[in-house]
């Protein structure tokens, strides 16, 4: 039962200039993404591109990633912003000026993007403005408790990129970002080159590959022991209309109508404040609900990095009324058509299976129980509290933080759990039948049992094929 924890690269979701809420009286407050986020599922950090000014920042205690936006100006022969021209020195007094106190900053040296195309001359010209202007950062950013510099390994060809990279070492850097990178191949091809690179690089060296957020890479980045990534997914589909849905460490994309809510409701945390501020995310007809929704799809991008990276996953089915009348293995004790179906489910997903007792909390399939009344509807308020945190604690002894719990079962036995256990970091849980009835239940359940699926690691296939 034992599971290997797979490290958890850091996300620092970017941040747009005008990306926040007005409220109060006066519209004078202004909430930023960081404000939707409780603790649990959220993401490590935010980037900030020089490309903007911005209005607003998260408090000094957030993580913050400073990038000098080489994207914007890559088709420029010389770098410029706002018709500054960029160099080491401006970067600096920029980053100064708006991420100075923060206690966790990574800063990024400028850099000019080699692109295919360019003329013999042109890209010469960019690896000098990058190898002058990554000396001259390194030398003026000294490594200390709450700051990172990194420098882009740039390249036409992988060999170059990792022959940079080594320069890069060689003058004092700790950290290198891999840049570039968006748009040259399919998620495959790209993958195996931050594969080559971060193969060549020291172990000790911090890795952050930039715009690079799909769950797709993001299982391969906690694999290779990529450190840190980011990107924009959330704002861009977000602004397109399309609200993210995150099953199973991928994204479900459902288009958002302008007069009509066509998709179903979202109770995940930035949701449930969105609405008490009167936004709704799934109508893509004013500023406020299309901003609504990108803070949803952060969440939702958020919770799919985990549900990528994690290693441990355990289904648990509610248990039932309907139960034998002798001692026996809980997976024979309960007998209602609705707990085989549930478990004939639960074991086709591969995934550890418990049940969840209105009595007993958490119990293994094979744990011998004897017959009880006990109904959770007929529980008092302190019997319920009391329920809930007996599970709690259970299910954080029985799996590590990471873990990703899905609960086959009514109100009873997810409320109160769900909530805590996501609070308590990194935990995600989910609970498919989540308002639907017990027709409805079983329908759902059917439907997700693959009818070839009768394997099961815990013997269930016995008892219920
Ligand atoms: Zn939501």
């Amino acid at each position: 039962m034992s599971s290997q924890q797979i490290k958890e690269p850091r996300f620092f979701a970017a941040f747009g200039k005008g990306d926040y809420f007005k409220c109060g009286e006066d519209e004078k407050t202004r909430l930023g993404f960081w404000n939707f986020f409780a603790k649990g599922i959220k993401p490590y950090g935010y980037l900030f591109s020089l490309t903007y000014r911005y209005a607003i920042f998260p408090d000094r205690n957030t993580p913050v990633f400073g990038d000098c936006g080489a994207r914007s100006y890559r088709f420029e022969e010389e770098p410029t912003i706002r018709g500054q021209k960029v160099t080491a020195q401006w970067a600096i007094t920029q980053y100064e000026e708006y991420l100075r106190e923060h206690v966790e900053r990574y800063l990024v040296a400028p850099d000019h993007i080699l692109i295919e195309g360019l003329s013999h001359k042109q890209l010469e010209q960019r690896r000098e403005f990058n190898w002058t202007q990554a000396v001259n950062f390194r030398a003026l950013v000294p490594d200390c408790d709450n700051t990172t510099a990194i420098a882009v390994a740039h390249g036409i060809t992988t060999g170059e990129r990792i022959d940079y990279a080594r320069s890069l070492i060689d003058i004092g850097y700790k950290a290198i970002g891999l840049g570039g990178l968006v748009g040259i191949g399919s998620v495959k091809y790209t993958l195996s080159v931050v594969k080559a690179i971060v193969e060549a690089l020291p172990p000790e060296i911090y890795v952050h590959a930039f715009g690079l957020c799909s769950p797709a890479y993001v299982k391969e980045f906690a694999n290779l022991g990529v450190n840190s990534f980011d990107g924009s997914t959330h704002l861009q589909e977000g602004f397109k209309g399309i609200f993210l849905e995150a099953i199973e460490g991928q994204l479900r994309r459902h288009h958002c109508s302008s007069n009509r809510i066509t998709i179903p409701f979202c109770g995940c945390v930035p949701c449930s404040l969105l609405s008490k501020m009167g936004i709704e995310p799934r109508l893509s007809n004013n500023r406020p609900n299309n901003l609504g929704r990108v803070v949803h799809n952060l969440e939702s991008l958020v919770r799919s990095h985990r549900q990528a990276t994690l290693s441990r996953r355990i289904v648990l089915v509610a248990c039932v009324a309907r139960k034998l009348d002798r001692a026996s293995p809980a997976k024979e004790l309960y007998c209602s058509q609705w707990f085989r179906t549930a478990c004939k489910y639960a074991s086709s997903t591969g995934w550890e299976v418990y049940f969840l007792s209105a009595r007993h909390g958490l119990v293994h399939p094979d744990q011998v129980l004897q017959p009880y009344e006990c109904n959770p509807k007929k529980r008092t308020r302190s019997q319920t509290k009391k329920w809930q945190t007996m599970v709690v604690n259970q299910l954080k002894e029985l799996a590590p933080e990471g873990a990703q719990f899905t609960i086959i079962g009514g109100k009873a036995y997810y409320k109160g759990v769900k909530e805590q256990l996501e609070k308590v970091g990194s935990y995600t849980v989910s609970t498919p039948l989540n308002g639907l009835g017990i027709g409805w239940q079983l329908n759902w359940l059917k439907t997700h049992t693959p009818k070839y699926e009768q394997l099961s690691l815990l013997g269930l296939k016995e008892t219920y094929a």
